[in-house]
C-alpha cells in the first residue's frame, strides 16, 4: 500500500495552483487540488479576465467621440450594464469550465471545498475527508483588504463585488492609487460614471516612473476623472441609497457607490500553517519561501500572491510550473523574478519593464534618458486631447537599456514585445540598429536620437 494517499495535494485552484496541478500529473504524480469557490482563482473569475472585458467595452465610449472626427455620424447610443455584467459571467462560467475540464483531463482529481493543513503531510477537507499527501502546494492567493476601520466601512466595496453590481453607479468614489483603483477608475469613467479617485500620497502609481505617474494622472484628469491626492476616507455615510464619504481633509463627497481598492492580502488565515510549522515572511505577511517556492517544512511549497512577492498572474504560472518541474520533473528550476513585465489597464494604459529612472539612477552611475510625449496620429483627426509618453532608461555606460515605460493606446501589447529586448539586455545601439516600423506609435522606441537627461553620479571624495 502507498505511504500517503496523492503524491501531490494543491490548496486553491487558481493561476498558480492549476499549472502545478496539470505538469505534476503530467509527470505521472498522483495529483488532487481542492477549490473552495471556483476553478480558475482570481485572474478568471474576479480579476484580470474579468477586468479587461470591462475595459475593452468602457472604451467604445472613446471610439464613438472619436468618429465623428473621421466622418461617421453616430445616431443616439446606449449602454446596458446588466448586458455587459450577464455576458461577461457567461464568459467566466466557460473559462471556469475549461479549467476545470484541463486539469481532470491531466488526470488530477479535484475536491470543490475548503482544505486546510493538518500536519505537514496531512490535509482536512471541509467536508470532513482527510488526505494525506507526500508533496502539498499552498496556492491560496490573496483577497482585498479592507482596512482601516473606518466608521461605514460596511458600506464599501471592493473589486470583488464591482464586478456583479445591479447597477452602474451614476457616482463612485475610489480610494487607492494603485492598479485597481486606476483600472476601475478608468472603467467607471468610460461607461459614463462621475469618478472621484482619492489617494493618500502625493501622486498616483507609487512604485512606477516619475514621469509614467505624472503623466497618467495629467490625462486621467483630461478625461474627467478626478483625482484627490493628499488625503484619505475617514467616514462613510448612507442615507437611503447615497453615500457621503467625508475625507480626511475635512471635505465630502456624494456618490451612489464607495470602492476601496487599498492593496490586497496574502490568503494564510486559518490555513493551519503553524500547525504544519509553515513560517510567515515578517517582512510581507506572505508564506515564506525559497528560491524554489519551498516553504520552511521541506514537503511543502507556495507559490502565487500567497507569496506575496509579485502578484501577478503570469509569475503564480510561472513559480507553479517551475515547482512542478523541481519536486516531480527531476529538473530544478529557479524562478527569475527580474525585469518583470507589468501593464496598468487604467485609460490610458501603462506598460512598464524594467527599472524606472529614479531606481536606475540609484544603482547606476551614468544614466541616459531618452524620453518623448507626442499626440498620436489618431488624436489629430479625432481632435482628442491626448498625449502618449514613450521613455527609455539607459546605462550611460555598457549602452545597456535598462527600462521601458510606455503610457498611451497599445501600452501593454508594445510591453510585452519589448520585455524580450531588455530581459535579453538589449543596448540602445540594437534598438537603433533597428527599422521604425511606420506609422506606428512605437517606432519613437527606435528613433529617440538624443538623450533628454544625462545623470552622472560623481564619485565621493
Ligand atoms: P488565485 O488565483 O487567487 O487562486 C487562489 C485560489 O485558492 C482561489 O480560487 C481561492 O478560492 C482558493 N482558496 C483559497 N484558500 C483555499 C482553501 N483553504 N481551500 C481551497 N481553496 C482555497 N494580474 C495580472 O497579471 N494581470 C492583470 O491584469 C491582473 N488584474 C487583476 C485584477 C484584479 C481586480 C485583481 C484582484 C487581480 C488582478 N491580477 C492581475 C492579479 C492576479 O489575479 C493574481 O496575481 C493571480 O490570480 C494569483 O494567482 P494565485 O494562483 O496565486 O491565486
Ligand atoms: P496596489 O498595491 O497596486 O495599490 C494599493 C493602493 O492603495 C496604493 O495606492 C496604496 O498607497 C493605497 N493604500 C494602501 N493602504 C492604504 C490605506 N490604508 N489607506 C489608503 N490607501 C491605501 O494594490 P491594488 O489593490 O490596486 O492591487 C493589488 C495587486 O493586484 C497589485 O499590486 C497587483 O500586484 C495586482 N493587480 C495587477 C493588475 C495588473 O497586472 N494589471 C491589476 C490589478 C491588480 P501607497 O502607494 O501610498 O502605498
Amino acid at each position: 500500500m502507498a505511504e500517503f494517499d496523492v503524491d501531490l495535494f494543491v490548496i486553491g485552484g487558481g493561476s498558480g495552483g492549476v499549472r502545478a496541478a496539470r505538469i505534476a500529473a503530467g509527470y505521472g504524480a498522483k495529483v488532487m487540488v481542492a477549490e473552495e469557490y471556483r476553478m480558475g482563482g482570481t485572474c478568471v473569475i474576479r480579476g484580470c479576465v474579468p477586468k479587461k472585458l470591462f475595459v475593452i467595452g468602457s472604451h467604445v465610449h472613446d471610439e464613438i467621440e472619436d468618429a465623428a472626427g473621421f466622418g461617421w455620424s453616430i445616431g443616439q447610443v446606449s449602454f446596458d450594464w446588466a448586458t455587459l455584467v450577464a455576458n461577461k459571467d457567461k464568459e467566466i462560467a466557460r473559462l471556469e469550465g475549461a479549467y476545470t475540464t484541463n486539469v481532470e483531463k491531466s488526470g488530477a482529481r479535484i475536491a470543490k471545498t475548503r482544505a486546510v493543513l493538518e500536519d505537514a503531510h496531512t490535509i482536512r477537507l471541509a467536508t470532513g475527508e482527510k488526505v494525506t499527501a507526500k508533496y502539498i502546494l499552498i496556492a491560496t492567493g490573496g483577497a482585498p483588504n479592507h482596512g482601516p476601520i473606518v466608521p461605514g466601512i460596511e458600506h464599501v466595496i471592493s473589486s470583488n463585488e464591482a464586478f456583479h453590481l445591479k447597477e452602474l453607479p451614476k457616482r463612485i468614489v475610489i480610494q487607492g492609487g494603485g492598479y485597481i483603483a486606476l483600472e476601475f477608475a478608468g472603467i467607471f469613467a468610460g461607461f459614463g460614471s462621475d469618478v472621484t479617485v482619492i489617494y493618500r500620497g502625493d501622486n498616483i502609481l507609487r512604485g512606477f516612473d516619475e514621469d509614467v505617474r505624472k503623466h497618467v494622472r495629467a490625462e486621467m484628469e483630461k478625461r474627467g476623472i478626478t483625482i484627490i491626492t493628499g488625503c484619505t476616507v475617514a467616514k462613510i455615510e448612507k442615507h437611503g441609497r447615497d453615500f457621503t464619504t467625508h475625507l480626511s481633509s475635512g471635505s465630502s463627497i456624494a456618490s451612489d457607490q464607495v470602492m476601496f481598492a487599498i492593496g490586497r492580502h496574502p490568503n494564510v488565515a486559518n490555513l493551519g500553517l503553524e500547525t504544519a510549522g509553515v513560517a510567515i515572511n515578517p517582512a510581507n505577511g506572505g508564506i515564506q519561501v525559497d528560491g524554489w517556492s519551498k516553504t520552511s517544512v521541506d514537503n511543502i511549497y507556495a507559490v502565487g500572491d500567497v507569496t506575496h512577492r509579485t502578484n501577478l498572474t503570469p509569475v503564480a504560472i510561472r513559480e507553479g510550473h517551475a515547482f512542478a518541474d523541481t519536486v516531480f520533473g527531476k529538473r530544478a528550476v529557479e524562478v527569475d523574478h527580474a525585469t518583470i513585465p507589468t501593464a496598468v489597464f487604467s485609460q490610458p494604459e501603462v506598460g512598464t519593464v524594467g527599472l524606472t529612472e529614479e531606481e536606475a539612477r540609484a544603482q547606476f552611475s551614468r544614466v541616459d534618458v531618452y524620453k518623448t510625449d507626442f499626440r498620436p496620429i489618431k488624436a489629430t483627426m479625432s481632435g482628442r486631447d491626448t498625449r502618449v509618453l514613450m521613455k527609455l532608461v539607459v546605462d550611460g555606460a555598457s549602452d545597456r537599456v535598462l527600462g521601458c515605460h510606455i503610457v498611451g493606446d497599445g501600452a501593454a501589447e508594445i510591453t510585452q514585445a519589448v520585455a524580450i529586448a531588455v530581459k535579453m539586455k538589449a543596448t540602445k545601439a540594437d534598438f537603433d540598429a533597428t527599422i521604425a516600423l511606420h506609422p506606428t506609435a512605437s517606432e519613437e522606441l527606435v528613433t529617440m536620437r538624443t538623450p533628454t537627461a544625462r545623470h552622472v553620479r560623481q564619485a565621493a571624495e
